[in-house]
């Protein structure tokens, strides 16, 4: 089994980082500041069950200037020649609005989608447990709708990681 995996998401969080634990090579670019993935990077991670080229976009947002359009349209391009999305939200806060205006884009897709809650090493440091629920559930929300499955994992950690691997070759 071989596909191509599209990793998309708002800016920040953690899809560059994401794609460099599973390569293991300093390929994409990661930084605290947003949009510093101009281009698309494919990396590539071959398991003896399959071999999985991740396709590395810039993060999508509302477009406030022209060069946020560019990027959200070189975004919106690698949608549509990809196997299946991962869609990244940061899952040690609520979604937002970024997250619901990428969801919409995808209505316009029949590529399968995933939703992947990154940044779960974070949650640990959240107060009370309740703050988790109301996170997932918020998500949840995104997901259930359309029917997409839910990954949770950190991309710093690796934890989750192979269940998420699981996933997408189920769906390759
Ligand atoms: P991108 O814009 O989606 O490509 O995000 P990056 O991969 O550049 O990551 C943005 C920031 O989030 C960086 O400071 C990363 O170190 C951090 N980050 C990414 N993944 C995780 C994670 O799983 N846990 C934590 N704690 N931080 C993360
Ligand atoms: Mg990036």
């Amino acid at each position: 089994k071989s596909g191509f995996i599209g990793i998309i998401g708002r800016p920040n969080v953690g899809k560059s980082t994401l794609m460099n634990h599973l390569v293991g090579q300093k390929i994409a670019i990661t930084s605290p500041v947003a949009q510093t993935t101009r281009n698309r990077l494919r990396g590539i991670l071959t398991t003896p069950e399959a071999q999985f080229i991740f396709v590395d976009t810039p993060g999508i947002h509302k477009p406030h200037h022209q060069l946020g359009k560019v990027l959200v349209k070189n975004a919106i391009g690698a949608i549509s020649t990809v196997d299946i999305l991962l869609l990244m939200v940061d899952g040690s806060v609520e979604a937002g609005g970024g997250d619901r205006f990428i969801t919409e884009i995808l209505l316009q897709t029949k590529t399968p989608v995933i939703l992947g809650l990154n940044k779960i090493d974070l949650r640990s440091s959240l107060s009370r447990s309740r703050d988790v629920e109301v996170i997932d559930r918020s998500y949840q929300e995104l997901a259930d709708n359309l029917k997409w499955p839910i990954a949770r994992f950190s991309a710093t950690t690796g934890e989750g990681l192979p269940d998420l691997l699981t996933l997408l070759r189920d769906r390759l």
